[in-house]
């Protein structure tokens, strides 16, 4: 690609350093210290066109941001704390020189937002679309990481934020329809809820969690598997914000857009019920909402049931690149 080296360049200069990061862009390598007592966490996510994203429709800077964000919300997911981003980027002729600079303000914004230093990557020029392999690199202290397996049964069920705007946005769009910029800067911006994830990990609050990528439903399957336990979920405690309630009164058949919907980057984790009173003060002092949606339970299988107690059950799955 044509100016590879100077766009490299570019990014070198505007990288900050990272008291951890011992040698950044402009090697072959780089090189990282993990705190003593600490561990090393890494997550990788491909971002490609047409597949998670459309050009027409994400402005290059909205997408390099939702970008850095997505790889973080897999770090709070954990509980860790931010340390490197690497970014492997393949650009089409189609994307110029504008949009590139767009894109690249952007992802300096996004790792502005996370305290997260950009320590290398790869450019290559793209035959077809614009491809983004994004991974991150955290650490927490050794003991304290949460995955989708510790959670036990008789434990509540927690969410953060609210469910199903980032889908309710993008089925809105789909359809031609206007949409409020609460929602969309649900689906264009989301954020990560690493200062969450971070407290649930380090003052022990979380036994299992996850973030919320592909839709509570499926999400949840995951970290009832990894934990083998089944789920009691009540729909009419499921937190909404109140541009999804105010559609929800109209189409009823929305609410599957929170339990299936994707996107919404929020962490769900179970917790002891000992820890209710811990949840509601970190909830205040985030401040970001955190709601119990239901509880982990010994018998298999997730169960969704209405305020007057009967079985609901969604029409939509969760998305599935290998589906047919
Ligand atoms: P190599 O040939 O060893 O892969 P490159 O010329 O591809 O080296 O990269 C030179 C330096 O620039 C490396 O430190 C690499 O990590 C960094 N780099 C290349 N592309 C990117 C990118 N898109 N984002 C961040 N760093 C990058
Ligand atoms: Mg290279």
């Amino acid at each position: 690609m044509a100016g590879e080296f100077s766009f490299i360049e570019k990014l070198r200069q505007r990288a900050e350093g990272h008291a951890s990061l011992t040698l950044g862009i402009g090697d072959d390598c780089s090189a990282l210290q993990v705190p003593d007592g600490h561990e090393l966490l890494t997550s990788t996510d491909l971002l490609l066109e047409n597949v998670h994203f459309r050009l027409d429709w994400t402005n290059p800077h909205d997408l390099a941001h939702k970008a850095v964000s997505v790889n973080v919300s897999d770090l709070a997911a954990m509980g860790g704390r931010p340390l490197a981003l690497y970014l492997g980027l393949g650009v089409p002729r189609s994307f110029g020189a504008g949009q590139l600079d767009l894109f690249v303000d952007g992802l300096f914004e996004g790792l502005a937002d996370y305290a997260i230093c950009l320590a290398g990557g790869d450019t290559c020029r793209s035959a077809n679309g614009l491809v983004l392999a994004i991974t991150v690199q955290g650490h927490c202290r050794i003991g304290q990481r949460v995955t989708r397996a510790g959670g036990r049964a008789g434990e509540d069920l927690w969410v953060s934020g609210t469910l199903g705007d980032s889908a309710l946005c993008l089925r809105r769009l789909l359809a031609r329809q206007s949409c409020s910029t609460a929602l969309m800067a649900r689906h264009f911006r989301p954020r990560a809820r690493l200062a969450l994830g971070q407290a649930l990990a380090e003052e022990g609050l979380a036994t299992a969690m996850l973030d919320l990528s592909d839709g509570l439903d499926g999400d949840l399957g995951h970290l009832l598997r990894a934990s083998g336990v089944g789920a009691r979920v009540n729909i009419n405690q499921l937190p909404l914000s109140s541009d999804f309630r105010a559609h929800l009164a109209r189409q009823p058949e929305l609410i599957d857009l929170a339990l299936c919907g994707g996107e919404d980057y929020e962490l769900l984790f179970s917790a002891n019920p000992q820890k209710r009173a811990d949840l509601e003060r970190l909830s205040q002092r985030m401040p970001l909402p955190l709601t119990c949606i239901g509880q982990l339970s010994a018998a298999s299988g997730l169960q969704y049931l209405q305020a007057d107690g009967s079985a609901y059950r969604p029409t939509a799955g969760a998305f599935d690149h290998f589906a047919d």
